[in-house]
């Protein structure tokens, strides 16, 4: 059965041109192909019932989000090209801009800043997360996919998928970075929560710090992360075993972490789970656990994914998955294919045992 997928074609209006390596321009590894390739390779493979998710109400992101953050976001967007002119207007060169600029965050400590601009705080805390005009109306597109999804389970689907970009999982309640702007599986929980206790379970190779900050003073809904230790890989100041409370359980991989270390540490997550007992499960789906992925130090490679479908849909609850990370273009489709092929053997297996 082709797994009911929300998905929007806003997701391309967010295309920042670089992301910067030490004064290096490359790449932008978020790209809109990302989801345009997951979409085509599901649509080629069957697996895919594809929907257009109905624009969500945008005061409901202030159940997840600080309200400021929603609209300095929604206005740093509209306003960006505006902001950017006067910015090279100071030093002359208004006339280079073609008009389609992204706006990136220049950095200070929080404490040097605060007592002279506190009416002008930023809610952006690193540079990978440039925003240009289309990117209010993309992150919006890519919560209300989530919240969609959400709205389906609420409905009775037993599994579906949101299709989000740019992703969510390292925006927290007032902050946002990392790619990430609104916190896509953070509202889809949000959502679910009202119903019941839900767990979250964050399967992408990087701690999502930004769904363990929303969700740190709430007991109602847990937090399992499997990530890279952020000793050594982004974010670097949480995802650590001393954050662990009744629900939140961060689990730390080494690199060169293989298939078989991957599943004793998801059998943890899941005895987690179990022990929590919630009445919904959101996956935060990552396919940068590659071992060939450009960011990820896993040893981890495209056949396993259907292992790790085929497990968590076997948990046997109604399940969201909204998807996060994932760098690897000449992959992505295949492994998303390999992963929803996974999810019908476990929904099939959770369904007759
Ligand atoms: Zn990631």
């Amino acid at each position: 059965m082709p797994i009911l997928t929300f998905l929007s074609e806003a997701q391309a209006l967010h295309n920042p041109p670089a992301e910067y390596l030490h004064g290096h321009a490359v790449p932008f590894f978020e790209s809109p192909q990302r989801a345009e390739r997951i979409e085509s390779a599901l649509t080629a493979a069957g697996l895919i019932d594809k929907h257009v998710p109905v624009t969500m109400d945008a005061h409901i992101i202030a159940e997840t989000h600080d309200p400021a953050m929603v609209d300095y976001l929604r206005d740093l967007s509209t306003n960006s090209q505006q902001i950017i002119r006067n910015d090279f207007a100071i030093y002359g060169m208004a006339d280079t801009l073609k008009g389609d600029e992204y706006y990136y965050e220049s950095i200070f400590p929080a404490q040097m800043i605060a007592p002279r601009i506190s009416d002008q705080k930023s809610f952006i805390y690193d540079n990978t997360s440039p925003v240009g005009q289309g990117t209010w109306t993309a992150a919006l597109s890519a919560a209300s996919a989530a919240f969609a999804g959400a709205d389906a389970l609420l409905n009775g689907v037993n599994q579906a998928y949101a299709l989000c970009r740019p992703p969510g999982h390292h925006a927290g309640r007032a902050a946002m970075g990392g790619y990430c702007y609104l916190n896509n599986a953070a509202i889809a929980a949000n959502s679910l929560r009202n119903t019941g206790c839900v767990a979250i379970i964050d399967v992408d190779y990087h701690h999502g710090n930004g769904t363990q900050d929303i969700f740190w003073n709430d007991s109602q809904v847990l937090y399992v992360s499997l990530h890279a230790d952020p000793a050594v890989d982004y974010p670097y100041y949480t995802g650590y075993t001393d954050e662990n409370t009744p629900s939140n359980l961060n689990l730390p991989l080494p690199f060169g972490t293989t298939e078989q270390d991957y599943l004793g540490a998801l059998a943890t997550a899941f005895s987690a789970i179990q022990s929590f007992g919630p009445m919904y499960l959101v996956v935060s789906l990552g396919f940068d656990i590659y071992k060939g992925d450009p960011m990820g130090r896993f040893a981890i490679d495209v056949p396993f994914f259907e292992e790790l479908g085929a497990r968590l849909a076997g948990i046997g609850l109604p399940t969201l998955y909204v998807q996060e990370g994932g760098y690897n273009i000449d992959q992505l489709g295949n492994m998303a294919v390999n992963f929803f092929k996974g999810v019908e053997r476990g929904r099939n297996a959770a369904s007759t045992g």
